[in-house]
């Protein structure tokens, strides 16, 4: 079986690791030129089930490379206002399990840990334009520079602009949240101060009309991999931005500043102090769920058929549970133990399930038409919920049980173990 992979991403790179693992023949077409091109260096919390998939599928080395060039662990979660007045601080247990635990990586050093192994496997700049099925049952993929390569499976794993998802199912859409982001890395030079209850934290600031702010505070203990920053994102509904479309980094600095005068003046500086670099826009977007399509021999993993808002940080992790799933699907199909299209079936029918409803999940965190973005139905559910949060700080088993539910969102371990062994064993 010959496995074509669109996609050097998140979800492809841990695909292609887990199929060359088991001898499957696999290659990996990537449009960036080479794997530093375009890549940004935002933070991604990478949740135990995805980490669990990386774990799967990786082998040990290139799993401790991933591990080596994580941050330090957060510890806190940090709740406050655009005054820096506290809303709610838990504690989040870090976790001693290499594998079941939160990690946070600068996404450049996650790819660059993921590409380890795979010189063989990744060919970069070689951009998908679009592919044809054959009278044998192969697929070929055709690529901008003229060439194309024909396989058994062809896998879109090639992001939110997926061109193998606008051909293959062009009635899937991705649409406006209505929310933009705007970002920066502050690096943690002397001078630098982390804003108070910042410190190996992951801190959300609740402000007025549905702007918020989060920053992360990343430590490498690791060598080489990369200078301590805090990372910001400012996001607010798209009606609150003036033009950004030709801004620069300094402009968009300099828009974040002018939206947010009243803002406690450590978060202003840490706006000011970010490398111009580092700072970069996003109108953030999400698909809208549809039902199932007759399965094939192409099939689409992570953002390519679930593009979702960052809300609440698991479109990395399901682009991983989705590599796992295939993963292990393809396998039973080497092995002679599954029919190939019987296995993508079962593969999307999950995927679609749990995808999809992370996709919706996501977009209740951020939605630009919601009624907190507006001025005076705004003003009063973030008092409620500032009241909600001020409460749940000081009642312990409220507290416990608030944190609980956005463990449990991260770590479906259990479910995904049992699984594992049906398939291993079967
Ligand atoms: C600011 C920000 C913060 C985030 N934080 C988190 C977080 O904390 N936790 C989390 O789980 N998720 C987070 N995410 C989401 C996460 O980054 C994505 O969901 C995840 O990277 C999707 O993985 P993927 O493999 O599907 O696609 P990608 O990682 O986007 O990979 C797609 C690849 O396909 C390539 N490609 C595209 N088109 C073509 C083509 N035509 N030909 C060849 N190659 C092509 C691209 O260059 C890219 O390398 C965040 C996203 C953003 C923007």
């Amino acid at each position: 079986m010959r496995v074509l992979v669109i996609g050097a991403g998140t979800g492809g790179l841990c695909l292609a690791h887990g199929l060359k693992r088991a001898g499957i023949d696999v290659t990996v077409f990537e449009r960036d030129r080479d794997p530093q091109h375009r890549i940004l260096g935002y933070r991604v919390g990478i949740s135990p089930d995805g980490s669990r998939a990386l774990a799967e599928c990786l082998p040990p080395e290139v799993f401790a490379e991933f591990v080596r060039t994580c941050a330090r662990p957060i510890r806190h979660m940090n709740m406050r206002t655009e005054k820096l007045r506290e809303l709610l601080t838990a504690d989040v247990d870090p976790g001693s399990d290499p594998v079941r635990s939160e990690k946070s990586v600068s996404r450049s050093a996650m790819r660059k840990a993921l590409l380890m192994g795979l010189d063989d496997v990744v060919r970069f700049d070689k951009t998908f334009t679009s592919f044809a099925r054959n009278d044998d049952g192969t697929v070929t993929a055709f690529f901008a520079d003229g060439t194309s390569a024909t396989g058994d499976v062809l896998v879109a794993a090639d992001g939110a602009n997926s061109r193998v998802r606008k051909q293959y199912l062009p009635q899937a859409q991705v649409v406006d949240s209505g929310v933009t982001a705007i970002a920066g890395k502050v690096w943690l030079e002397p001078g630098v101060e982390v804003p108070p209850g910042a410190d190996e934290a992951i801190t959300l600031l609740f402000a007025p009309r549905g702007a918020s702010l989060i920053i992360h505070h990343m430590v490498f203990d690791g060598q080489d991999v990369e200078p301590d920053y805090l990372m910001w994102g400012y996001s607010a509904s798209n009606d609150k931005f003036p033009a950004l479309r030709d801004a620069t980094p300094e402009q968009l600095k300099q828009v974040v500043l002018d939206l947010t005068p009243s803002w406690h003046p450590a978060l202003r500086e840490l706006v000011r102090k970010a490398d111009p670099e580092t700072v970069f826009k996003i109108h953030i977007r999400t698909s809208e769920p549809f039902g199932a399509w007759e399965p094939s021999n192409v099939t689409l993993l992570g953002d390519a058929i679930h593009t979702m808002t960052p809300g609440r940080g698991i479109g990395a992790n399901t682009a991983l549970r989705d590599a796992q799933a295939l993963c292990r699907k393809l396998i039973a199909v080497s092995q002679g133990t599954e029919e190939l299209i019987p296995a993508i079936a079962a593969y999307e029918a999950d995927m679609r399930e749990y995808g999809f409803k992370a996709v919706l999940e996501s977009r209740d965190q951020i939605d630009g038409s919601a009624p907190i973005h507006k001025p005076v139905i705004g003003r009063l559910m973030l008092a409620g919920f500032r009241t909600f949060l001020r409460v749940t700080n000081r009642v312990p088993a409220l507290k416990r049980k608030f944190m609980a539910a956005e463990t449990e969102l991260r770590d479906t371990t259990e479910q995904l173990d049992s699984n594992h062994e049906v398939v291993r064993t079967g």
